[in-house]
């Protein structure tokens, strides 16, 4: 940023003789101050007590002594056209045009933190929870909210990673945005998913099948072999590695061949044939326990 003499000063119009390319709603000779778009591509005019008021990091650079018979500087600024107009609309009040992506989203929060704007950088932080093109990007809105330290959107966003795999080489790249704490926490909580559904097949009311241990049948005391369940339950584990929610393992417990092999074992006494397994409990209980799973950093 630097200030120069304000050659567009008495300019009339949007683009004025000089030149100068002023934003449309931005060019009321009421403006005592101009910004300009890096490159200068475009100029604002606005007014000093709107940047004073609205940005710490303005009201700063503004308190300077003035020369109060100089014309009106302009201030030429790092942000491209896009991001200042955005800036701008949100510090004046204006409708905020719908912000399409997180590229743009994190230039708008990278220079309103750099300006101080504590307006902005509040409706940006409700935009990110707001239905639209910004949802459904969890990484990126974790990398955002972990950087900014929004917890409660940290938290949501860490919940909806979960049916990703962190170890997919899609998902590196926003890895990469992430700091280390906050990819650590990340990390922990899907393996720690992992962890405790595996331990927890293997106690009430779920059979223990992993014990050397001879298992009886509680009929007729018929030695019974549960690797059928020890099948399934590593089947369960290999889902939750490439999708931590354990969203789809309900579907699976109808179509996995480890399933279907439970659902029809039987006691190998003929005279007894009692099922092994009782399906729907069994799936029930499956299901409490994966409910029961931390889901959120
Ligand atoms: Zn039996």
């Amino acid at each position: 940023m630097d200030h120069r003499p304000a050659s567009p000063a008495d300019s009339e119009s949007e683009s004025d003789s000089s030149g100068f390319r002023f934003h449309k709603d931005f060019a009321s000779q009421d403006g005592d101050i101009i910004l300009a778009a890096r490159d200068s591509t475009c100029f604002f005019r606005v007014h000093s007590f709107v940047l004073k008021t609205t940005s710490a990091w303005f009201r700063a650079c503004l308190s300077l002594p003035q020369d109060q018979k100089k014309p009106l500087d302009i201030i030429y600024m790092d942000e491209d056209e896009a991001t200042l107009e955005m800036l701008l609309i949100m510090i004046c009040g204006l409708p905020l045009p719908v912000i399409e992506d997180y590229d743009t989203f994190d230039k708008l929060i990278f220079s309103a933190e750099k300006y101080e704007m504590l307006g902005p950088i509040s409706i940006l932080r409700l935009l990110v929870m707001t239905p639209g093109p910004l949802l459904g990007q969890p990484f990126r809105l974790y990398a955002i909210a972990s950087r900014y330290g929004w917890k409660e959107e940290a938290r949501f966003a860490s919940t909806q990673t979960l049916t990703h795999n962190l170890h997919d080489p899609e998902i590196r790249p926003l890895l990469r945005r992430l700091s280390t704490d906050a990819l650590l926490e990340l990390s922990d909580l899907h393996y720690n998913r992992k962890i405790a559904l595996r331990e927890r097949l293997n106690k009430p009311p779920f059979v223990a099948s992993d014990n050397a241990a001879q298992s009886t049948c509680n009929t007729c005391h018929f030695t019974i072999d549960y690797h059928t369940w020890r099948e399934l339950k590593f089947r369960i584990a290999q889902e939750m590695e490439t999708r931590p929610s354990g969203d789809s393992i309900d579907i699976g417990l109808t179509e996995w061949p480890e399933a279907k092999a439970c659902w029809i074992a039987r006691c190998p006494n003929r005279n007894c044939a009692r099922a092994l397994y009782d399906e729907e409990p069994t799936r029930k209980a499956i299901r409490d326990v994966i409910a029961e799973l931390g889901d959120s950093i």
